[in-house]
């Protein structure tokens, strides 16, 4: 089998019928990192080749003969590096960590663990999931495996690059704004972000608590509702995990059947989206109608906010998130005459420009005088931004809109210009404002040099089934 028609479902299927061992499947995992991986750049911590190998054979020796496996078993992932794997170096590629390893495994690491699955290493991302391009990596950034001169997308850089390069079967990633869709959307891939609480965020560094969930990046649509049903649910580590309504993937079953009604947001394909982008979608969206989905024109008046507010509430949030690094607790530090001198010089020398800006954003946000003027005024315009999809998911299924504004952009053009890449988050931040569930589709076209178009679907709350279903639906027929 060649490494592209590497998938959770092929493998899985492929291992169980004996075609395949998990110990060949790696090893080619292995000869593609060792291929690629100078020039791309995805990894930041790799588990040493012996190691494992040496698992994947433990793996197919337990599983010879077994029904019943689950369908990660033997199957290698990469993770990217603010979650928490014990043993492994987690970094957040901030030199503020320098020397800091993992205590535990965050809760779906865990569940990871226990379906076997094989931990290939720690992928590259921006300074604490903050950026849109993975330029703000302290590791330099990582390229964008279909044109080396491109950004891959950010803030999950190096999780969507290695899936996109067959340097691992699929990948974690995080989502506080839309991390996962955009290097998803960056690199042709699949990436999926749940509905805030199904995934555990025990072991996640904290970025905005209240918009980060765990999110995944795979080739396909059904992969990506595999490696989901395997690794949500209530959590009693996090308070915020929801069991309501468990995903079971047999409710996907129906999805060739099915037709929904598709939500088309006017305000969202107006100026300012890629011409290329914008004509794609809305032939994606007759290619829906034409197979009997219904087409609803919808509005959502609020969502012009997005991008100000989503700024205000995780600069906010990420100010007192990120207090806890003070020279003391974690990684590195640098020594001075008095205890704040040592605070001061640690967080000086150790975080990096733009996650100082967000700090200093947040806190001026959320002092005195400021507070009811911006993060309250935000947390109000929030709750309308929530408001406008409860109201439409109504009268529709999902809602399709573009996944990004623009397709990648050089390495090196926008660093300087840090506003301009806030603005890329146009479309995926209302997701994480509303804590509603999404995913980035991959299109089949090359529109821009090796780059092709995509779309992201949204969903209500819960009914990340929907996602899939309308995914598996283009997937399948209308690609
Ligand atoms: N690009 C967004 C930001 O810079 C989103 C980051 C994320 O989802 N982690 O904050």
């Amino acid at each position: 089998m060649d490494s592209k028609e590497f998938t959770v479902s092929n493998l899985s299927y492929a291992l169980k019928n004996g075609r395949i061992t998990s110990f060949e499947i790696t090893r080619k995992i292995i000869e593609n990192i060792r291929e690629q991986e100078e020039k791309l750049n995805a990894y930041i911590t790799r588990v040493p080749d012996e190691k494992v190998l040496s698992l994947a054979h433990k793996i197919d020796e337990k599983n010879t003969g077994r029904d019943n496996l689950s369908p990660l078993s033997g199957i290698p992932v990469a993770i990217k590096d603010n979650i928490s794997v014990k043993g492994l170096p987690l970094t957040c590629a901030s030199k503020i960590l320098t020397g800091y390893t993992a205590l535990y495994d965050a809760t779906a690491i865990r569940k990871l663990k226990e379906k076997d699955a094989i931990v290939m290493g720690k992928t590259n991302l921006d300074e604490f999931a903050m950026g849109s391009t993975g330029e703000y990596s302290c590791f330099g950034p990582t390229k964008n495996p279909l044109d080396v001169h491109y950004v891959p997308g950010g803030s999950s850089s190096g999780s969507a690059a290695a899936v996109a390069s067959n340097m691992a079967v699929y990948a974690l990633g995080s989502d506080t704004g839309g991390s996962v869709r955009l290097p998803a959307f960056f690199t042709g891939t699949v990436g999926f972000k749940p509905t805030y609480g199904r995934i555990s965020r025990y072991g996640l560094v904290a970025f905005a608590s209240s918009l980060d969930q765990i999110g995944i990046i795979t080739k396909s649509v059904m992969d990506s509702a595999i490696v989901f049903s395997e690794i949500s649910g209530y959590d009693p580590l996090d308070s915020t995990s929801y069991e309501k309504n468990a995903f079971m993937l047999s409710e996907l079953e129906e999805f060739a059947k099915q037709r929904f009604t598709i939500g088309v947001p006017v305000e969202y394909l107006n100026s300012g989206v890629d011409d290329k982008i914008q004509t794609y979608i809305l032939d994606v969206i007759k290619r829906y109608e034409k197979s009997g989905y219904k087409i609803k024109e919808i509005s959502l008046p609020h969502s012009k906010y997005a991008v100000p507010v989503y700024q205000v509430v995780s600069t906010s949030e990420a100010s007192t998130n990120l207090s806890r690094y003070d020279g003391i607790r974690y990684g590195l530090r640098i020594k001075g005459n008095t205890p704040f001198e040592l605070y001061q010089n640690t967080r000086a020398e150790g975080f990096g420009d733009e996650v100082k800006r967000r700090i200093m954003l947040g806190t001026f946000c959320l002092s005195s005088g400021y507070y009811d003027a911006y993060y309250a005024r935000a947390q109000k315009v929030r709750r309308r931004i929530k408001n406008d999809f409860d109201r439409v998911f109504e009268d529709v299924d999902i809602i399709i809109t573009p996944t990004s504004p623009t397709f990648p952009i050089k390495i090196g053009t926008k660093i300087k210009d840090p506003v301009s890449l806030y603005l890329l988050d146009v479309f995926t931040t209302t997701a994480n404002l509303a804590g509603i569930p999404a995913i980035a589709i991959p299109g089949k076209e090359k529109l821009y040099g090796e780059f092709k178009g995509g779309f992201q679907i949204l969903a209500p709350a819960f009914m990340e089934a929907n996602l899939f279903k309308a995914g598996l639906f283009f997937e399948n027929y209308l690609s």
